[in-house]
């Protein structure tokens, strides 16, 4: 009776100091053999990528339900995984939906409506929408027609920014509940770009904010900053996107220097301070993207810091940082999106 009790105690201790784990949220814009590699991937790679998941047992939740237990930081079941797609393209409801549908994964299309009013050929209508959501689909707002939010125009002072960009995330907000009935309060950041002054805004707003910088989310993200592994190009490989679908979610309980909009900051400094034991701190390891590898600096035993060698181009970058896990076979990853003007004040060309 005894030594039972003690295999009792000893199994809610293991369970208890097990790691939280992660949603897996896969970033997708078009599924079609006829599109930009860099942007697609093809519908036999889409169908490979999601038989996978049906095989090995994933749990394809919607990103509600994702979101739902981040904000309470409750675990998720293992191997959760959400689907989305960015821009609403065609051939979502053309080669992913059908795919989707006969695996019944629910998923979440982020749209901009400017191009829906506008009646763009390659972009579905409020009615294919509709008929997506009755199947299985969210629709939510990727911004009202995909503008660079973080910018400012010329003249306009941060109160005129904010106003117009309020404006624009609840016009679309609007626009998605009329027509589908759908109000999931997300935003998927065009372009991956947030800066603290939106990350603000959508907090007042109530909105979760979405990037495409890599990484498991989970009960340690930021609600304005939740990462999504892109899936086209080179990404689309499936021993690639394995070991992205076994990540964890990096137990990140400090951040510093993280407003990821650079400005006179070009070679930022980022200190990051882990919780628990199951990180191999040993093995954590990071990139700096274009310049390759970048052991962290350990401040103490549960914070390290890392910096880029060299300048980081303007534009769009990123620090990356995985780490083994102590109890389980996944990684630990974390990314941290930069953005930054040239030195002139200017954009650089898309
Ligand atoms: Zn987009």
């Amino acid at each position: 009776m005894m030594k039972k009790g003690l295999a009792w105690l000893g199994m809610a201790l293991l369970l208890l100091s097990l790691p939280a784990r992660a949603v897996v949220i896969l970033q997708y814009h078009h599924v079609s053999n006829s599109t930009p590699a860099s942007t697609s991937v093809t519908p036999a790679q889409f169908q490979t990528q999601m038989t996978y998941l049906s095989e090995q047992g994933f749990n394809v939740i919607s990103l509600e339900t994702a979101l739902t237990a981040i904000r309470a930081k409750q675990a998720l079941p293992a191997k959760s995984v959400a689907i989305t797609f960015d821009d609403g393209y065609q051939s979502i409801a053309a080669n992913a939906h059908p795919i989707l549908r006969q695996h019944g994964f629910p998923y979440t299309v982020f749209v901009n409506v400017a191009p829906i009013e506008q009646g763009y050929r390659n972009i579905m209508g409020w009615e294919t929408l509709r008929q997506l959501s009755r199947q299985g689909a969210t629709i939510a707002n990727h911004s009202y027609q995909h503008d660079h939010l973080i910018r400012q125009q010329a003249g306009e002072d941060d109160l005129a920014w904010q106003q117009r960009i309020r404006t624009d995330i609840e016009r679309t907000e609007t626009a998605i509940t009329e027509q589908i009935g759908h109000h999931l309060k997300a935003l998927a950041y065009p372009y991956g770009e947030y800066n603290p002054a939106l990350q603000n805004l959508l907090e007042q707003l109530g909105f979760a904010g979405i990037g495409q910088h890599s990484g498991a989310a989970g009960p340690y993200s930021n609600l304005t900053a939740i990462p999504r592994f892109p899936v086209a190009g080179p990404y689309a490989d499936l021993n690639t996107l394995k070991v992205k679908l076994h990540s964890l979610n990096m137990p990140v309980v400090a951040l510093d220097g993280a407003g990821s909009e650079l400005i006179e900051r070009r070679q930022p400094s980022l200190t990051v301070t882990l919780t628990g034991t199951d990180v191999r701190k040993r093995a954590l390891m990071c990139y700096v993207q274009g310049q390759g590898a970048k052991a962290p600096q350990w401040l103490d035993d549960n914070t390290f810091s890392i910096q880029a060698d060299l300048p980081l181009p303007a534009g769009r970058s990123r620090y990356n940082c995985t780490a083994p896990s102590l109890s389980q076979s996944g990684y630990y990853w974390f990314s941290q999106p930069w953005v930054q003007a040239n030195s002139d004040g200017s954009w650089p060309q898309e």
